[in-house]
């Protein structure tokens, strides 16, 4: 079994092939199941619609940092919107994308830390597992993250430096493994701390960099795990999906 954790196949905006294409693509290569992941309040509704309509699809409820434009008010009203009704819809496992973002000049460091700790806030509440999205920003997201009790969680996309990542080994918390692996020099996790994403379409692996990514690409990037740690295909799959469940109940 293998299992795409994190993908935006959902928003047409960004990924331009058509689902059906997609999803048969994606169990043509023996991946058998994909997360989409929100990335706004609208968009988010979008990935929970595209869940509900594909039995092999599950979605969470995100905002990413460089999307929120500052707005109190109306992040007030989106997020009560969403506890009321959107975060009560089925297929949903996790809050995120979610984070600080701090590689592109311009960015509001006040409006990032003010929309993650609100978001923060909900994931507690409703006891669900986080997908971070941090760069060039853990300094900011250390002490926000250790000022909530939350669920194991995963810092999505990981490539930081080996002090960040044993940092977040010893908090509990796992780590997005993709494409960037298969043709970039970053830190890896031990496999116990490994679920595996294609962040699609972005972050294409190797072979196929210059065209568009796909969930079906997991099979390539659990061929680099299993090169990386030194093990059989298999295997890989096995202790990735179970890490999977373990976060994400599917
Ligand atoms: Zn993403």
């Amino acid at each position: 079994m293998l299992i795409d954790t994190h993908c935006h196949i959902h928003d047409k905006g960004c990924f331009e092939l058509p689902p059906d294409e997609t999803l048969a693509h994606m169990h043509e290569n023996g991946v058998d199941k994909c997360i989409v992941i929100g990335t706004d309040p609208l968009d988010s509704v979008v990935a929970r619609n595209f869940a509900l309509q594909h039995a092999e699809v599950w979605w969470t409820y995100g905002y990413h940092p460089n999307d929120y434009d500052g707005n109190k008010a109306k992040l007030e009203s989106d997020l009560k919107l969403a506890k009321s009704d959107t975060l009560k819809s089925e297929k949903l496992v996790a809050i995120g994308e979610i984070g600080l973002d701090y590689h592109f000049d311009g960015y509001r460091r006040d409006w990032q830390i003010y929309l993650l700790e609100n978001i923060l806030q909900i994931a507690q509440d409703m006891q669900l597992p986080v997908s971070f999205h941090i760069r060039d920003a853990f300094d900011d997201f250390w002490p926000i993250f250790d000022n909530f009790h939350l669920v194991p969680s995963v810092l999505h996309s990981f490539s930081d430096s080996e002090e960040n990542l044993e940092r977040g080994i010893r908090k509990g918390l796992y780590f997005g493994v993709n494409g960037l692996s298969t043709f970039a020099q970053i830190p890896h996790p031990p496999l116990e701390r490994v679920i595996l994403e294609t962040d699609a379409p972005y972050l294409t692996p190797k072979p196929f960099r210059g065209t568009i990514n796909m969930p079906g690409y997991i099979k390539n990037i659990a061929e680099w795990a299993a090169g990386h740690y030194n093990l059989d295909f298999n295997e890989i799959a096995k202790v990735t999906s179970a890490n999977v469940n373990k976060l994400f109940k599917i």
